[in-house]
């Protein structure tokens, strides 16, 4: 019987590795970090409750702080999406990861720390015996072994943890929409207690400038430094995020899945739910190739008839505000706002699903 080799460690490839091994596959995972938790304050851990519910991921003892909605500021307008009750939660990523290892190593996955592979030692692996999945992230080394497509756009990042800041409302996350400072994205302030917050900003790879000096003029903007006015900064990482996905994601024995795939949400860089739901289409698609010789390419058709539709959203969505202008912003934000968006949005909104929130929206005027 075939042996699945996964490649990468992270969050999206041991979700693969537990659903291949639970399913009775052999799954082997590499990853050259020593501690699955390494490198993890890199990245946020904002995440949707219902998505998080629908992962299958052991997250409840991750929770740092939960969520009601965001405060989304364009130039002098700001549009509050804020439920009543819990939407979202920032998770501890170090203890996410832990959690993922425990359930894949329970399943029964081999998973093998502190081996990083090279281009010649993936290429190895394809002796006709083997499923090779990259899950190894936005830069893919499995993706240049097989010469997949590139990814065609980056958001390059920059977060730092403060103590003692000043937070309004612990339950919700600002995010600011200025091409001053976060050219392509945003950036945002996420509370992790009443006093601890993480700031954070993204820009476009296609701009020549470093996340970091963004970051400095973020932190420095009138409407961001009365937050950390007498703060302590923690820590600072740089990351980037990949924006769009790759035209092919299988070829022969070989897939791609969570980042190394681009299956990220464009708006918000948000890669954990449509990452894990694509591994499960993945490891599908795998045990039916094992079992029953179903083609492995069918893989990329499937994901893309579940979840393209929600990702070609965010990217349009993404699309267009990189493209317009802050003073048409600002506008647009003043009209919706004044057509109800934000009772719309706080009532119907969906964080991950644009196509769920539209079917909301069609049933309440059926039953109307
Ligand atoms: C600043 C920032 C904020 C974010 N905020 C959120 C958020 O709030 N919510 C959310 O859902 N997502 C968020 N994301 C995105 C999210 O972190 C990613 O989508 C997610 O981590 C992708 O998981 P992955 O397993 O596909 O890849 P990764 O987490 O990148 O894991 C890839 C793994 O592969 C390993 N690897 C790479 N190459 C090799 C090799 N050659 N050999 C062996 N091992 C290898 C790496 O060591 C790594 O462990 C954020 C990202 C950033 C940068």
């Amino acid at each position: 019987m075939k042996r699945v080799v996964i490649v990468g460690a992270g969050i999206i490839g041991l979700m693969m590795a537990k659903e291949l091994s639970s399913r009775g596959l052999e799954a082997i995972v590499y990853d050259g970090k020593k501690d699955v938790s390494e490198g993890s304050e890199k990245a946020s851990g904002i995440l949707s409750k219902r998505g998080l519910e629908l992962s299958g991921m052991d997250y409840k003892d991750s929770i740092v702080n939960t969520l009601r909605g965001a405060r989304l500021h364009f130039g002098r307008q700001t549009l509050k999406v804020i439920a009543k009750n819990v939407q979202a939660y920032v998770l501890d990523r170090g203890k996410l990861a832990e959690a993922n290892l425990r359930g894949a190593a329970e399943a029964g996955a081999d998973i093998r720390l502190g081996s990083r592979l090279d281009l010649e030692k993936i290429r190895d692996f394809d002796d006709g015996n083997t499923v090779i999945v990259g899950a190894d992230g936005a830069v893919s080394s499995v993706a240049r072994a097989f010469s997949f497509p590139q990814i065609k756009s980056f958001v390059l990042t920059y977060k730092a943890e403060y103590r003692n800041a000043r937070i309004s409302d612990r339950s919700v996350v600002d995010l600011y929409f200025s091409k001053r400072y976060a050219q392509g994205f945003f950036g945002w302030v996420a509370p992790y207690s009443d006093s601890v917050a993480e700031l954070g900003i993204g820009i476009t790879d296609k701009i020549k400038k470093h996340s970091m000096m963004a970051f400095d003029s973020f932190t420095g903007a009138d409407e961001v430094k009365e937050t950390i006015e007498g703060a302590e900064l923690i820590k600072g990482h740089a990351s980037i995020i990949p924006v769009s996905r790759r035209d092919k994601t299988a070829e022969g024995n070989v897939i791609l899945v969570g980042d190394a795939a681009g299956q990220t949400k464009a708006t918000t860089g948000g890669g954990i739910i449509f990452g894990i739901a694509c591994a499960k289409v993945a490891a599908r698609s795998i045990y039916l190739n094992i079992k029953e010789g179903r083609r492995l390419s069918l893989y990329d058709r499937d994901w893309r008839k579940s979840y393209g539709a929600d990702l070609r959203m965010h990217a349009a969505l993404h699309d267009y505000y990189s493209r317009v202008s802050e003073a048409h912003m600002e506008r647009f934000i003043g009209i919706a706002k004044a057509l109800g968006a934000e009772s719309f949005f706080s009532k119907y909104g969906d964080m991950d699903s644009p196509t769920l929130m539209l079917k909301r929206l069609f049933l309440r005027k059926l039953v109307k």
